[in-house]
């Protein structure tokens, strides 16, 4: 009897991570085909990228669904909260985004200065340098606020906006029309130069300004009493009907998931960049280890007095999914179930500070900044100042704010730290082509950094949350 007992004990195991069990089954098998169809399929790049065919419409869903999710998710969620508990909690979310970014930074800072990974290069066998642009970190943080405000709605949701410096070449014509000033450079600090700022759209959710939208949006309904109530009613709905589509995309995950990797290792052609930079990698890895498996887990444990490692055991299927698609948005719909099904955060917390922590809340992306700059400058036997080094955890943090929660994105807004401390941005290329790994990592930490935020802000927020009945519907009662 106990023995049946037993084994229908593990058979509801099974069941109940079934989803999971697939998905790392996948990953093993994907990184198994990445693996022999390099050794043995002499695929052409052509090949490859029909191979990975299958991994693309899996990021494809997931992108998908981020604009309906986040939209109703933040409404609804702010919506079942009085506007002063929601701004309390806005705040309290800000001050934990704001704490744990600075402690990766510095913690990214502190590990590379000791290790030195830029000292234990040879510089002569690889190829360093490519070009890039200056980007000003005045008008990368002005740009963000501008995207907090989109002009248009609906041009929010497929469109950022976005300026740049264009040169002025003296003597020449300096008309300005509206959308572009002109003002002396002090980028450079030569003052013979003068620029003139242009602005253009880009394509590329403009996630921030929704969530602003949204915000208001919801606090708005939520106090309007009777008269509101349809409104929150079909934002409800629809936040339901989002993650029921969701449940779906996550069927499909595991062959996506599957693809993506092995694709991924039969296109990387050059393996022996790994072991040329091999310290930069293990430094950025033991950061983000540490800060992952240790500061992050002992915040958690100090104010919610639960075992964090069970919170991250609830996350796995997040960390997966984060560390194959390397996005924390496209992410989102698996971190909120996590999040709210395995570990039981009030999804009035979850549901706005989960997709606004996948959008501004980046320590894995602010620690990597800190040390990918700090190694630039000593590959360039760059001594760097204390007055630099405090810039660089500045700028690190900012630009880590304002990197998208998108493949990548944290590598193009290290622009923003290199050229705050005046580090050449052509060594960029070098540490290109070790990102696709690091970037993945990162990632997981990120995504891991706003499940625990919310976990942090829920408990901190316990008497507020107490004060308001929660009307918001269960997804698992339905699902
Ligand atoms: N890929 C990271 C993310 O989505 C951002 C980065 O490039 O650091 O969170």
């Amino acid at each position: 009897m106990q023995w049946l007992k037993k084994k229908w004990n593990f058979r509801d195991l099974l069941m109940k991570n079934r989803l999971l069990i697939a998905t790392v089954v996948s990953v093993l098998l994907g990184i198994g085909l990445g693996v022999i169809v390099r050794d043995h399929g002499a695929l052409s790049s052509l090949d490859t990228f029909y191979f990975g065919f299958p991994g693309e419409i899996l990021m494809r869903m997931l992108k998908l669904i981020i604009l309906p999710l986040i939209v109703s998710s933040i409404i609804t969620g702010v919506a079942s909260l009085k506007s002063e508990v929601s701004g309390l909690i806005g705040l309290r979310a800000i001050g934990y985004y704001f704490l744990t970014t600075i402690l990766a930074t510095i913690l990214g800072i502190i590990l590379v200065i000791t290790i030195k990974p830029g000292g234990s290069v040879s510089t002569e066998d690889i190829d360093r340098f490519g070009t890039s642009q200056n980007v000003s970190m005045v008008d990368a943080m002005l740009d963000l606020i501008r995207n907090m405000f989109p002009e248009n709605l609906v041009q929010a949701c497929f469109q950022q906006y976005k300026t740049k410096r264009e040169e002025i070449v003296l003597g020449g014509s300096n008309a300005t029309s509206p959308s572009s000033v002109s003002h002396r450079n002090s980028l450079q600090g030569d003052s013979s130069i003068d620029y003139r700022v242009v602005g253009s759209y880009s394509d590329g959710i403009n996630i921030l300004g929704l969530i602003v939208f949204c915000f208001v949006f919801g606090s708005v309904i939520g106090n309007m009493g009777e008269r509101g109530r349809t409104l929150v009613d079909f934002f409800e709905a629809l936040n339901e009907a989002t993650m029921r589509v969701v449940q779906i995309i996550m069927c499909y995950m595991p062959i996506g998931i599957l693809f993506l990797i092995a694709a991924k290792i039969i296109a990387v052609d050059d393996w022996s960049i790994f072991t040329k930079l091999g310290l930069y990698m293990a430094t950025v890895l033991s950061g983000l280890a540490i800060h992952g498996l240790l500061v992050l887990p002992v915040l958690y444990a100090v104010v919610v007095r639960k075992n964090p490692y069970a919170f991250a055991w609830g996350m796995t299927q997040a960390i997966l999914t984060s560390l194959m698609i390397s996005s924390s948005s496209a992410t989102l719909p698996v971190t909120l179930k996590c999040v709210e099904e395995n570990n039981g955060v009030d999804k009035r917390i979850t549901r706005f500070m989960l997709p606004v922590g996948a959008t501004i809340n980046m320590d894995g992306t602010a620690l990597y900044e800190a040390i990918a700059a700090i190694f630039i400058a000593q590959l360039n036997n760059y001594p760097l100042t204390i007055g630099q080094i405090i810039t660089i955890s500045i700028t690190s943090t900012a630009a880590s704010i304002g990197a998208a929660g998108i493949p990548s994105a944290g590598l193009v807004t290290m622009m923003i730290v290199l050229t705050a401390v005046g580090l050449p941005a052509n060594d960029l290329p070098l540490i290109l082509s070790v990102d696709w790994l690091l970037d993945r990592f990162r990632t997981v930490i990120n995504v891991l950094g706003d499940a625990y935020g919310a976990g942090i802000v829920e408990k901190l927020s316990e008497s507020e949350l107490d004060q308001t009945s929660s009307p918001m519907p269960d997804y698992a009662e339905h699902g």
